[in-house]
């Protein structure tokens, strides 16, 4: 589309991820543009709006944040500060009439996910949560297959989401500040991604955490997560996090007539997709070719497309509430030893 026609969005909290990824993403859409910035940093805000070709006067701070209501060139906020501060933004957002696109995990618990979800719903304003994996390509395609029953009766799925996180100062290990450890930050994609290709929700859970005793980075938050997530369809997905291990990231799905595995699966970029079918008797393997884009680009473009053509997002507020929901109950599951039911 041509800039005018664009869906406006501005920027809330110009960290890593908003500097590495998402306002790159931007020069890969197709409808939307970058139309403010909102930043504790008179000087950041100024840098990366000269560069982006910004006025002054779409600039934003904290304190100001409010009067973006009457900025007609905005109509998206993409709240992307720590976990605890989303809640603020986005009920500020939602009273200024402007839609949401909030990162995940959506909240620091499932009551403020609710709360989030319903001000958004009473505020007229769409909300989606920026759960980018179920808009990329590998993860889509992966999705066709178990529906296209290629890999028969699906009877299992491993996810691991594992990383080393080094500073012991930095915000993610402040339970004030992430709302918990591995689980929320990283754990989430496997939980996510289980219910995004199933289809269907856990019925029961089971969960074991870890954390080294004397590690100054688990002092407040967990290190290691491993949670089994039963399904009505008897699937079981095994799901493993940890923020004190090297790196793994990767998907593996058993169906009664075959298998799929994603490397990188929760990466920015390059995954990759493999797969063993049964046919005629024997296994026949496969490396699949996938056209794979820039998620973040393709994520954001589903939200300017939502409101454009005035849609539900297909991940909406109410998916960050029942990941929330299933998070609570994975740590009830870890802190009693016992299957939670749902
Ligand atoms: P950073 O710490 O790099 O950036 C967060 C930004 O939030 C800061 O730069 C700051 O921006 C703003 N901020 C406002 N208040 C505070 C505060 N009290 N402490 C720290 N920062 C503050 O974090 P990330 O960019 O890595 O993560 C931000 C969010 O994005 C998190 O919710 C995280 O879970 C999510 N995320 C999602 C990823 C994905 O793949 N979808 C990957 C990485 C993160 P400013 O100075 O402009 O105010």
């Amino acid at each position: 589309l041509p800039p005018a026609e664009r869906v406006g969005f501005a920027i809330a909290g110009i960290g890593r991820l908003a500097l590495e990824e998402v306002i790159p993403a931007f020069g890969e859409t197709r409808m939307a543009k970058i139309a403010a910035l909102v930043s504790g940093s008179p000087e950041k805000a100024g840098q990366v709006g000269q560069s982006l070709g910004l006025a002054p006067s779409s600039l934003y701070d904290y304190a100001s944040f409010d009067r973006i209501a009457d900025d007609p060139a905005v109509q998206v906020v993409y709240v992307i500060t720590p976990n605890a501060l989303h809640k603020d933004l986005v009920l500020r957002a939602a009273r200024a009439g402007k839609h949401v696109l909030c990162e995940k995990p959506m909240a620091v618990s499932s009551a403020e996910a609710r709360e989030m979800t319903e001000a958004c719903a009473k505020a007229g304003v769409k909300l989606m949560v920026a759960y980018r994996s179920q808009f990329q390509k590998h993860h889509r395609a992966l999705q066709d297959m178990m529906r296209s029953g290629a890999l028969g009766a699906i009877r299992g799925i491993e996810a691991v989401n594992v990383q080393n996180q080094g500073d012991p100062r930095q915000w993610r290990l402040r339970k004030a500040l992430a709302g918990g450890g591995s689980l929320p930050d990283i754990g989430l994609y496997c939980l996510n991604e289980a219910r995004f290709l199933l289809g269907e929700e856990p019925v029961a859970v089971s969960a074991r955490i870890h954390s080294p005793p004397g590690d100054p980075r688990f002092a407040e938050v967990e290190d290691s997560v491993a949670f089994t997530l039963q399904f009505p369809s008897g699937v079981i997905a095994n799901c493993f996090t940890s923020y004190s291990a090297f790196k793994g990231q990767h998907l593996l799905v058993n169906g009664a007539e075959g298998w799929m595995r994603m490397d990188k699966a929760f990466a920015y970029r390059g995954q990759q997709l493999h797969h063993g079918v049964l046919q005629d008797g024997q296994e026949v393997q496969r490396t699949l070719t996938v056209a794979a884009g820039n998620q973040f680009a393709d994520e954001i473009d589903h939200m300017a497309q939502c409101v454009r053509e005035n849609r539900k997002p297909r991940t909406p507020g109410e998916e960050g509430v029942q990941d929330h929901v299933l998070m609570e109950a994975i740590y009830e599951a870890a802190a009693s030893g016992r299957t939670v039911t749902l």
